[in-house]
C-alpha cells in the first residue's frame, strides 16, 4: 500500500509529466506552424515520451493498489522565438523536473518506501539522458548560428528522429 503522502506526491508528479507533455506539444506546434518539420517531429516524440512517463507512474499507483487523481493541466506557453529558445526551455524545464523527482525520492526515503524508490531510479536515470540532450541541441544550434545550410541539415538529423516507448511499459 501507498501512504498517501507519496500517493499524493505521484499523483502531482503524473500532472507534471502530462503537463511536460503538452509543454512539448505546444512546441511541436509552433515548429510545425514555422516549417521547421524536423523539430516539430523531435518535439512530437518528446511529447509521446512525456506521456510515457506518466503511464508509467499510473501503472505503478495502480499495481499498490493506490488512486491515480487526474488534476487539470495548467496552460502552457505558445510561442518561442527561435529553435534555441525552445531548447533552452526545454533545459530549464527538465531540470525543474529533475529536482520534482529528486523530491519524491527523499520522501520516499523518509518513509522507507523502498518500492518507490526503486521504481524512481528508472526516472533518476532518464533525466540524465533529458537534461544531457537538451544540452547537446543548445550547443548545436549555438554552434550552427545562423547558417542557412547547418539548420537545414539539423534539421534533417532532428526529422530522423523515432519514438520507442520505454520498455519499462512492457513490463
Ligand atoms: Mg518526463
Amino acid at each position: 500500500m501507498l501512504s498517501n503522502k507519496i500517493q499524493d506526491a505521484i499523483n502531482a508528479q503524473i500532472n507534471a509529466e502530462f503537463w511536460s507533455a503538452y509543454l512539448y506539444l505546444s512546441m511541436a506546434m509552433h515548429f510545425e506552424a514555422e516549417g521547421r518539420k524536423g523539430i516539430a517531429n523531435w518535439f512530437n516524440i518528446q511529447f509521446k515520451e512525456e506521456q510515457a512517463h506518466a503511464q508509467i507512474f499510473m501503472n505503478y499507483v495502480n499495481q499498490r493498489g493506490g488512486r491515480v487523481v487526474l488534476a487539470p493541466i495548467a496552460e502552457v506557453p505558445a510561442s518561442w522565438t527561435s529553435p534555441l529558445d525552445a531548447f533552452k526551455a526545454t533545459l530549464e524545464h527538465e531540470r525543474k523536473v529533475t529536482a520534482l523527482i529528486n523530491n519524491i525520492y527523499a520522501i520516499a526515503e523518509e518513509e522507507h518506501d523502498y518500492a518507490t524508490r526503486d521504481r524512481l531510479n528508472w526516472f533518476v536515470s532518464e533525466q540524465v539522458e533529458e537534461e544531457e540532450t537538451a544540452k547537446e541541441l543548445i550547443d548545436k544550434f549555438t554552434l550552427i548560428g545562423n547558417d542557412g545550410m547547418g539548420l537545414y541539415m539539423l534539421d534533417q538529423e532532428l526529422a530522423a528522429r523515432v519514438y520507442n516507448a520505454p520498455s519499462i511499459l512492457a513490463e
